[in-house]
């Protein structure tokens, strides 16, 4: 059944910005039993859907911009209403008009920093292999096995510098061939392609691609899932298809292949977090999973929310620019959660979750009971 729309024109636009299955939402409401805003405030993808079908959508509100694409109400829905092209095309809809918010004001720097520096962070590009000083990092050639590409945070962040750092030192120690692009580097574009910037995206996309296909890239290892998303099922709308392999995937790999030896113990009661965009979006639970259990010592638990159910650190969709209230952030109850279980240290594979977990970690004033890790850092300690 589909619903007669009194506003046909804005409806036929947002449908040409990807919007098409609103349509089919018979109003069943599943969406906002699963949605992590209604654990920490009211918030109703449904009633967003309700509007669109009217052709009534407020895009101007803060509601447009809440969803942090994390996908779980995707997975839940009866009539595969695909309510993250839906908001995604609100989005584009608002920034078509130049929609202003307050709360938008650090998306807009964001996007010129992406727009001149190719990073959202308002850094030099010329800085953005300075994590991998003194590293033995080379540049990428052609005859190397494999592209490390950072993404942004960890080249520009000093916490999350740390990720890239574990990494390139695991990939010397198994004998990797591997460089990196430097400041060739742009950030892949995931994020703001979500806050609505299709023109931006399309550019980042473009200069990558180019990029990758100048420097003879076949293989590309990546430290966020973000990046894993947008290369493997983004990338190719641009007729390119790039072998890419998350590092968590990765290690499990040269584990396996006996190229990795794990030599020491961690004695640790850990417990494992499943990133959006590595798990609801593209199906990697088992792979940490399996790296984790290699280590002797090491005791793996797991949230009450995990692998298809997982709560979203709430950094997606964008809203790692937005800021959100302390009360109101997911990666709160995530490291709370973590604490209630006994869990010493939270480990994940996102920088996204990482920030917002640190940050959590910080605010919650529980710097002295939990640590937060990349599984990277756990790796590069036992071997
Ligand atoms: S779960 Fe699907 S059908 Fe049900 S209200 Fe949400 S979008 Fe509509
Ligand atoms: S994708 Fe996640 S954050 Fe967005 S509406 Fe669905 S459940 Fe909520």
């Amino acid at each position: 059944m589909e619903t007669e729309a009194p506003f046909k024109e804005i409806i036929e636009e947002i449908q040409e910005y990807g919007g098409e299955t609103f349509k089919f939402c018979y109003q069943c409401g599943k969406c906002d039993t699963v949605c992590p805003w209604n654990k920490v405030t009211d918030f109703s993808m449904r009633k967003l859907i309700r509007e669109t079908t009217f052709g009534l959508p407020e895009v101007e509100l803060e509601e447009v911009w809440r969803c942090t694409t994390c996908g779980k109400c995707v997975l839940q829905c009866p009539r595969d209403v695909r309510q993250i092209d839906n908001v995604v095309a609100l989005r584009r809809l608002a920034t078509g008009y130049g929609v202003s918010n307050v709360l938008l004001k650090p998306v807009r720097s964001a996007s010129a920093s992406l727009a001149a520096e190719g990073n959202p962070f308002v850094q030099d590009r010329s800085t953005r292999a300075d994590w991998a000083k003194g590293s033995n990092v080379k540049k990428f050639t052609e005859e190397m096995e494999i592209l490390y590409f950072p993404g942004c945070l960890p080249s520009y962040d000093a916490r999350l510098g740390k990720v890239a750092q574990a990494t390139a030192s695991i990939l010397n120690k198994a004998g990797v061939e591997f460089g990196i692009l430097g400041t060739e580097e742009n950030c892949c574009g995931e994020s703001i392609r979500k806050t609505g910037n299709e023109d931006l995206f399309k550019r980042l996309a473009k200069d990558n691609i180019k990029t990758f296909i100048e420097n003879g890239v076949k293989k590309i290892l990546v430290s966020s899932p973000h990046c894993y998303h947008t290369f493997k099922n983004e990338y190719p709308e641009f007729s390119v298809n790039f072998d890419v392999v998350h590092i968590s995937e990765y290690l499990y790999e040269l584990i396996h292949e006996g190229r990795l030896q794990i030599s020491r113990e961690y004695a640790k009661k850990v417990i494992y977090h499943d990133p959006c965009y590595l798990g609801r979006h593209n199906g990697i639970y088992d792979e940490p999973r399996e790296v984790l259990r290699q280590i002797p010592g090491l005791e793996l638990l797991e949230m009450e929310e995990s692998r298809e159910e997982s709560l979203c650190c709430g950094m997606g969709g964008g809203r790692i620019w937005i800021d959100t209230k302390m009360e109101e952030r997911f990666s709160n109850l995530r490291v709370e959660e973590a604490v209630r279980l006994g869990a010493g240290v939270l480990v994940t594979c996102c920088p996204y979750c990482i920030d917002a977990f640190e940050e959590s970690r910080l605010g919650l004033n529980y710097e002295d009971t939990i640590e937060v890790k990349d599984i990277t850092e756990i790796i590069q300690e036992v071997i």
